[in-house]
């Protein structure tokens, strides 16, 4: 028996972190959206669907395999299916097409989300577990914990290269506005966790007012933020517009899947509460129709009938 030498802790990886790099990505969101509406399986499939360079792609894949999102097929390099872990970001793409449904001008030709119990379509909204209230940001508190927001925002990160654009659905534009890099992301979670100063933002983020100035002028560009009031003297405040604000479901499933992909991980998301029963939120889906809360084979998606679908150039 010999003394080795302690083997060095590996740097923890933070889960929020890694998961807006893994999953700010238009590409990794159009896979992952094709997987459940068109079940997805063979690099071929997806190669056709979204026309990315074979290199790009199996990059992408090969990510979504190394986080345990998908599997590879037994006897085939070249086919994949979801895991638990992958079947769960189903909240996650349901908040995202219906904030693209509600906010974006492709909204209106994006295939229609049904309730097959009632039949209600539409999109549908984050409840709390705990009580079974519809929630909005504004129904919830949130503690920061200023060094996770310092780990979430330093160490090695991706290039922003998901914010310019690249392969996949170009309706994954607007909202890599928002989750597209860590640094947009971490923005937009503290307008809604209630930061509104640039002080404020500046002396949480530690960051430079260069770069703090140039992601909140794009999220205004965006129409995520807004700037109250610009009269001379005024304090230096960023607001939710409605839109933005209506990112909420995104941030709180992006926030729970951040926490059931890396269970040892350090726990260092936001803690939300809901105010009016107490108890931490634990994000579900509640049907506008008949108020059940929703699993994911509770749903169906129905392409909007061409008849009546609206040409882009007569939207908005
Ligand atoms: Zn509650
Ligand atoms: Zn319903």
């Amino acid at each position: 028996m010999f003394d080795g030498i302690p083997a060095r802790p590996e740097p923890a990886v933070d889960p929020v972190a890694a998961t807006f790099d893994l999953l700010g990505d238009r590409l990794t969101l159009t896979i992952l959206r094709l997987a459940f509406t068109h079940r997805a399986r063979r690099f071929t499939q997806w190669s056709e669907l979204t026309g990315a360079p074979p290199a790009v792609l199996s990059a992408r894949l090969t990510a979504l395999v190394d986080a345990g999102v998908l599997t590879r097929a037994t006897g085939s390099a070249r086919e994949y299916r979801l895991t638990a872990l992958g079947l769960d970001t189903w909240e996650i793409l349901v908040c995202v097409w219906s904030w693209q449904r509600e906010w974006t001008r492709e909204g209106a030709v994006l295939p229609e989300m049904v309730h097959l119990d009632c039949g209600h379509r539409g999109p549908p909204v984050p409840m709390c577990r705990a009580c079974g209230c519809a929630v909005t940001a504004r129904d919830t508190g949130v503690e920061l914990a200023s060094d996770a927001l310092w780990r979430l925002t330093s160490g090695r990160r991706r290039s922003a290269r998901s914010i310019e654009p690249g392969p996949g659905d170009a309706r994954f534009d607007e909202i890599m506005e928002a989750i597209g890099d860590r640094w947009s992301a971490v923005v937009t979670g503290l307008a809604l966790a209630g930061v509104r100063r640039f002080g404020e933002f500046g002396a949480v983020l530690n960051i430079s007012p260069t770069t703090l100035t140039e992601r909140l002028a794009r999220l205004c560009a965006a129409g995520i933020l807004r700037r109250p009031g610009d009269g001379a003297g005024a304090a230096r405040e960023y607001r939710l517009t409605p839109r933005g604000r209506a990112l909420f479901g995104v941030f709180v499933f992006l926030l729970a899947w951040a926490q059931r992909a890396h269970p040892d991980g350090p726990d260092s998301g936001p803690r939300i509460h809901h105010r009016a029963c107490g108890q931490p939120l634990v994000p579900a889906l509640r049907c506008r129709g008949c108020g059940m809360c929703l699993a994911r084979t509770d749903i169906r998606f129905e392409p909007v009938p061409a008849a009546t679908r609206p040409s882009l150039d007569s939207v908005g």
